[in-house]
């Protein structure tokens, strides 16, 4: 059997990761199979779908990387094909007209609560047939009345539900807009979609499109309804544990990849194995290893997989992300050294890319500044003649590479019987502005002979107004 899966979000907000990674789990079971997966905008809430949300959906996944072999499609475009499957239901006699008016149905509940009953709808208009009031009826779903449905979930195992727990849920609004239980179920029949894999929090609605599928005769998916995410303290993951949206996960410096990684794990494991490549997702994922249980959101886990993604990862790759983040500082990065350079510099003591972007800065631009403690350490009357030094020895320099230019500080330090710290760290804060750099000799390679010197004159002025 090929394996289709799908995407389905709302746009009424960001892509959250929550969102994301009913993603990946869909993306990774249809490339694991070779199948195909969907994406699809579930729009028909015209009030709170909005165009933007829709673009943030689509730049999460294109960040990501998770490429859909069909769509976006947008369901707003298939009223027609909803409108042509309620008229089949209602014709074979699955589904009838309700007037029962809001006040009634307000009434009904607040009995059924009063008797410690289940609110549900009664079926007062389920055999009466034919229009009986001047209102616009809304449209209801026969439910069986008799007999069980079993949800055959792949990850929590058979879900059993009594069709008389089941409402006669609307499938047409009264001014005829379908709801939503109804536009995933023609969808999903319509998009051949073999495997319906989305969060838990969906597990109700399962049974009732389970029941209208088998009403047009379709052919029932396979469900797989997967945990939800909660945050460190056990709620429900939301805005107010911090960054939720997928975008802002790469705004506060994080690689695609790392995000995926901590998402694959957030209810899923393999053995004791905490880093995947993307291929090893794809190889070992299967949805029976997805827990049943939620499974808790742990940021310093993320900052770690991010830290060894930039570690470990192809420079020029970690480059290209960096390259946005250089870009936000209003920095060209055109006007220093490569970046790919930047990175192999800077990669193991920046846990983000944000941070080895703030950390790179001077090698673009002017500092305004000098750090005022590695100012008072560093910056002493001495140091003015080291730094002299230096700058006569830099500027003789034909070839400007590291080892060369270690090799000057070493001498220098020998030369005036310093130990190689009195040399080098002003030396650090005069290019950098401050004492925390990659080692010297990287660092000055990476800027270049003429912003050496120009910032070694710059320090000694500097120096000079101190004393
Ligand atoms: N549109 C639904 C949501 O965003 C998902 C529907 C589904 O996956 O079946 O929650």
């Amino acid at each position: 059997m090929s394996i289709t899966t799908r995407f389905a979000p709302s746009p009424t907000g960001y892509l959250h990761v929550g969102g994301a990674r009913t993603a990946l789990f869909s993306w990774l079971y249809a490339r694991k199979h070779g199948g195909k997966f969907i994406l699809r905008i579930e729009d028909t809430d015209l009030e709170r779908s909005t165009q933007e949300s829709v673009n943030a959906i689509l730049e999460g996944m294109s960040w990501l990387g998770l490429d859909y072999d069909a769509g976006p499609f947008y369901q707003t475009h298939h009223f027609d094909r909803y409108k042509e499957i309620i008229q089949q239901l209602l014709v074979q006699g699955d589904a009838y007209y309700c007037y029962c008016s809001k006040e009634e149905l307000e009434q009904l509940r607040t009995e059924q609560m009063a008797n410690k009953e289940k609110p549900r709808y009664n079926g007062k208009c389920r055999d009466s047939g034919g229009p009986q009031l001047d209102r616009e009826p809304v449209i209801r779903f026969k439910n069986p009345v008799d007999g069980v449905v079993t949800i055959p979930d792949l990850v929590k195992g058979d879900i059993t539900v009594a069709n008389k727990e089941l409402d006669d849920l609307i499938i047409a609004r009264a001014d005829g807009t379908p709801t939503y239980n109804l536009t995933v179920v023609v969808d999903d029949m319509d998009m051949k979609v073999t495997h319906v894999i989305r969060g838990d929090d969906h597990i109700n609605n399962t049974p009732r499109q389970m029941n209208i599928l088998k009403a047009l005769g379709a052919e029932l998916p396979e469900y797989a309804h997967l945990p939800m995410i909660l945050g460190p303290d056990g709620a429900r993951l939301s805005k107010r544990h911090g960054a939720v949206s997928v975008m802002q996960f790469r705004d506060d410096g994080y690689l695609p990849e790392a995000l995926l990684n901590f998402l694959v794990r957030l209810g899923w494991s393999h053995g004791d194995q905490e880093i995947f490549s993307i291929d090893e997702m794809v190889e070992y994922f299967e949805l029976e290893d997805v827990n049943v249980s939620a499974s808790a959101f742990n940021m310093e886990k993320l900052l770690w997989l991010n830290h060894q993604y930039i570690m470990n990862s192809d420079p020029a790759h970690v480059a290209r992300h960096l390259s946005w983040h250089i870009g936000q500082l209003g920095i060209d990065p055109a006007d220093g050294p490569a970046l790919i350079e930047v990175v192999k510099a800077q990669r193991e003591r920046s846990k983000t890319l944000v941070e080895m972007a703030a950390a790179s800065v001077y090698f673009y631009k002017e500092f305004d500044s000098y750090d005022e403690k590695a100012v008072k350490k560093n910056f002493t009357t001495g140091s003015e003649h080291v730094l002299a030094r230096l700058h006569d020895e830099f500027a003789g320099v034909t070839e400007w590479n590291g080892e060369k230019l270690h090799q000057i500080v070493v001498n220098l330090a020998e030369t005036m019987g310093l130990n190689l710290g009195k040399v080098a760290q002003p030396l650090r804060v005069a290019v950098c502005g401050s004492a925390v750099s990659p080692a010297i000799d990287v660092t000055l390679s990476l800027l270049g002979q003429e912003k050496t010197l120009a910032r070694i004159e710059k320090a000694i002025n500097y120096i000079r107004t101190l004393n």
